[in-house]
């Protein structure tokens, strides 16, 4: 049986790749150090045997007793408000949790894939994003802890792998979607859905003429299973190239929802990208993938999802206190 290390692994991304190893027959080792985190979204695995879990902060030193064949890193916080609030640990995360874990693969013998994103590409001043566009960012502005500490951890990864010959996999993620995102992370969808499940006005920030593109999360992790069992170690882009502009999409809400709420504007964030939508012709050609999910199939499940939360679940909207942990 294959052994994989999931960092991150009772978030958004993490808990449905733990579900797709398993399914495949791995031997899942979650870690989550679960300050955005919630092991509800893993509860469902620790009856299994090939699953174990560790509460453990990666930008600590880590270890794994035994042999392990691959290494997935997708701890991070991964929505602007969250890493507004805890810029700290996300730098941390992504630059020092990156070190220790190729450390680990380097002392494995594993692969390893790290979950990179297309705010690399910052603000772009290209579009669609290719692999090769270099970016546009704001290294000192309030996106710039997150951007620049993945900036960083590609450049950490492609110097092991160059350096000491770690079989090194980038997964550079677009904007994703689907049940288990976090209700109150401040994102787009599930700040959407919960206003209109509360009966509050939709807030679109700026005019809404940005865009974004979004990729149902099956898609996603389809993209990173197939990334992660081939040979190429170049960033490879995983994203749905169907782009829609926030206030299009706010609309598209209010249909799918029904509700009777309207539409109010708020201010847009500082260096919120304009426009958002991955090239992804290397991960057809590369992989043989591309997103199989429309955005209509995909929201409808994610709706329902959020529909079936309690009514406690659904008003813990205000943003999560993360006080405690800057201290550390
Ligand atoms: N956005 C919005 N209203 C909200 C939350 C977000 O209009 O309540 C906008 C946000 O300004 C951005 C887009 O939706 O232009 C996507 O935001 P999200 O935080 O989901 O992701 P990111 O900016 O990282 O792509």
């Amino acid at each position: 049986m294959k052994s994989i290390l999931i960092t991150g692994a009772a978030g958004f991304l993490g808990s449905h790749l733990c579900d797709k190893f398993i399914k495949e027959g791995y031997r899942v080792i979650g870690m989550d150090n679960l300050i955005t985190g919630d092991l509800k979204n893993i509860e469902h695995l620790f009856k299994l045997e090939q699953f174990e879990f560790y509460n453990h902060d990666v930008s600590k030193f880590v270890h794994v007793a035994g042999k392990l064949d691959y290494i997935l890193h997708f701890a991070s916080p991964a929505s602007p408000i969250d890493y507004l609030k805890i810029p700290i640990q996300t730098l941390k995360v992504g630059s020092l949790g990156t070190h220790n874990l190729l450390g680990l693969a380097k002392e494995k013998n594993a692969r390893i894939l790290i979950a990179s994103t297309s705010e690399v590409y910052g603000d772009p001043l290209v579009h669609p994003q290719t692999e090769d566009y270099y970016g546009n960012v704001n290294t000192i502005g309030p996106r710039g802890v997150y951007d620049e500490a993945k900036r960083f951890q590609e450049s950490i990864t492609m110097a092991y792998h160059r350096f000491h010959g770690v079989e090194t996999r980038i997964v550079r993620i677009f904007n994703t979607y689907g049940p288990r995102m976090r209700l109150n992370d401040g994102r787009v969808i599930p700040a959407f859905i919960g206003q209109a499940l509360r009966g509050e006005d939709l807030t679109v920030f700026g005019d809404g003429s940005q865009t974004r593109s979004f990729c149902y999360v099956d898609d996603q992790v389809d993209g990173i299973y197939k990334l992660l069992l081939s040979d190429y170690a170049e960033p490879v882009n995983i994203g749905n190239p169907h782009e829609i502009s926030i206030l299009d999409f706010a609309e598209e809400i209010i249909k799918l929802t029904g509700t009777k709420q309207k539409i109010v504007f708020k201010p847009l964030p500082k260096d919120d990208p304009m426009q958002r939508q991955p090239n992804i012709e290397r991960a057809k050609s590369v992989l043989g993938w591309e997103p199989k999910v429309n955005r209509e199939e995909g929201m409808r499940t994610t709706y329902n999802y959020f529909k079936s939360l309690t009514p406690e679940e659904l008003q813990r909207s205000e943003h999560k206190d993360f006080s405690a942990h800057n201290k550390k």
